[in-house]
């Protein structure tokens, strides 16, 4: 996988969704446990479109696989699994997205993944 210099020691604890892990910004929460937080973004792109994060602090998709341990990264999915469950996209289908690094248009560096469904999607 390619080595996007993104590293544990590079995470900034300034960002978004770090305040919103520690609770000095609101969200909007859907589902919550040891090992991930999702919450609806605050400006959807569809219908229906909620982010989930990891509790621990990784920046993007390369850091979070290979730093992460069996049972976070197992963790984390199966939130992301309840996640979809709860918004009631499972059915009729969703799109799972994770923007990582530059070109990636990733703007908020601390991984996540962006579920987004409720309607038909370009
Ligand atoms: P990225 O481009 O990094 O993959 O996506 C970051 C997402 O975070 C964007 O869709 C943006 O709308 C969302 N976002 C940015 N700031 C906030 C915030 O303060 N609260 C919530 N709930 N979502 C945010």
């Amino acid at each position: 996988m390619k080595n996007l210099s993104v590293t544990l020691e590079s995470y900034n604890d300034q960002n978004i969704f770090a305040k919103i892990l520690r609770g000095e910004i609101s969200c909007k929460k859907i589902y919550e446990d040891s090992y991930a937080l999702a919450f609806y973004d605050v400006f959807p792109k569809a219908a229906a479109h909620a982010l989930v994060i990891p509790k621990k602090p990784y920046v993007c998709f390369d850091g979070f696989i290979t730093q992460a341990s069996d049972d976070e990264i197992t963790g984390f999915f199966k939130a992301v699994g309840k996640t979809i469950e709860l918004l009631g996209v499972a059915e009729e289908g969703f799109r799972l997205v994770s923007n990582s690094g530059e070109h990636g248009g990733q703007e908020v560096p601390h991984f996540h993944v962006h579920i987004m469904g409720g309607e038909k999607l370009s």
